[in-house]
């Protein structure tokens, strides 16, 4: 089957990896240029977005920031999955947020705020600290503030206003009770037509400066994967989602409240490449594809690592068995995720020695959450 995905980036690269032998072509829109490429050799394949649509049995994304206007072309196709709702409540968290409270899935107290009035009101009645987010087009924590004390909230406003007048008129803020959790967790999953529903366990990750730099999967937390499930089947069905979807959770002492959504294959779910018995580019595929769906079975101790800003790796790293580096074949930026590290153990024991031995062959300024393993 022939399948176009919104945006050229790494996820479409691996949807394509994972399922290029199962059967699905896959091609990529990359947004800025215009084109439709490959998304392995980002040569061209297609004369435009209309030839693309047209030719392909099936549309979707690896990212929720779609211009208005190309999300309708391919809705309007009705080739698009997941349903462009799905894709508008990952995109603007005022839409998220109304979703969350009509699934019935626990989430942070919050306040949507437009103007001083309502940034008033929201420290009255959510209380201190707050966190504050841009509606439309946050990602790795970019547009976000932290108001911890009446003392800093002028200043806030201020970034905060100075931020909504470079905006678009659509633009707004979603103030968020600051959650003191114990960790945080996500729950990717995998739903189909049928209605059937493939969960992964739950990821636990480590986020660094609001990226995301470690996720570990090692057991399944019965209880926390029934609260997870619950609540991912919930939104899921809500949505009469089609496809993976990725929940953010934290966990605050054994009861999650809902972070964020992303209706999308996710960072946090790489780790199945190597310790799921489907990865979840394949079940993305196979989902819209309307195939039967692959078991998401942990299979072994696994975890994730990514690549930021970096495009060389110790060679030593390669004598680690069960260790696997994936390259996103991008050009090296500050910050940019340019791949990350899968690496398994048979044991949980024996999976914290590897990363013990990664954490020394690495430099740990740039991999900061792997502190823990020295
Ligand atoms: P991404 O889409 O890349 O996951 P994002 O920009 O959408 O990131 P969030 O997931 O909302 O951002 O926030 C980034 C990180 O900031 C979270 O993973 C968490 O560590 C922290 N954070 C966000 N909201 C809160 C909150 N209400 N309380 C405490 N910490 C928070
Ligand atoms: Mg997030």
């Amino acid at each position: 089957m022939n399948v176009l995905v919104l945006g050229a980036g790494q996820l479409a690269r691996m949807m394509c990896l994972a399922g290029t032998p199962v059967g699905f072509n896959v091609c990529a829109f990359d947004v800025r240029s215009n084109k439709v490429v490959h998304p392995i050799t980002l040569t061209s394949v297609h004369d435009n977005l209309a030839s693309a649509i047209e030719h392909v049995d099936v549309i979707t994304a690896e990212f929720e920031h779609i211009p208005s206007d190309i999300l309708k072309i391919c809705s309007d196709s009705g080739k698009f999955l997941p349903a462009s709702q799905a894709i508008k409540a990952g995109g603007d968290r005022r839409i998220e947020k109304a979703l969350l409270e009509s699934a019935n899935a626990a989430n942070a107290k919050f306040h949507v705020i437009q103007d001083r009035q309502d940034f008033d009101k929201a420290i009255s009645i959510i209380g201190l600290p707050l966190v504050l987010k841009s509606a439309l087009e946050g990602y790795d924590g970019k547009g976000q503030w932290r108001l911890k004390s009446q003392q800093q909230a002028d200043d806030v406003w201020q970034d905060i206003q100075t931020f909504l007048a470079e905006s678009r008129p659509e633009q707004g803020i979603v103030s968020e009770q600051f959650v003191q959790f114990d960790r945080e967790v996500s729950l990717i999953g995998a739903r189909n037509a049928r209605g059937e529903i493939q969960y992964y366990p739950l990821a636990e990750n480590v986020h660094v400066d609001g990226v995301l730099s470690l996720s570990l999967v090692t057991k399944v937390e019965p209880a926390l994967q029934q609260q997870a499930e619950d609540m991912f089947a919930r939104i899921a069905n809500e949505l009469d989602y089609i496809g993976v979807l990725a929940i953010e959770f934290f966990d605050v002492n054994g009861t999650l409240l809902v972070n964020e959504i992303a209706p999308r294959v996710h960072n946090s779910g790489h780790w199945s490449q190597q310790g799921a018995d489907t990865c979840q580019f394949e079940n993305h595929l196979r989902a819209v594809c309307n195939k039967p769906l692959g078991n998401a079975n942990l299979i072994r101790p696994t975890a994730m690592i990514n690549i930021l800003g970096e495009d060389q790796l110790p060679e030593a790293l390669l004598q680690i068995p069960s260790l696997h580096i994936h390259w996103y074949g991008k050009d090296k930026r500050a910050g940019r995720k340019m791949g990350h590290i899968n690496v398994c153990g048979e044991s949980e024991q024996q999976l914290t020695q590897r990363l013990q031995q990664i954490a020394k062959l690495l430099d740990i300024s740039k991999f900061p959450a792997l502190e823990r393993y020295l």
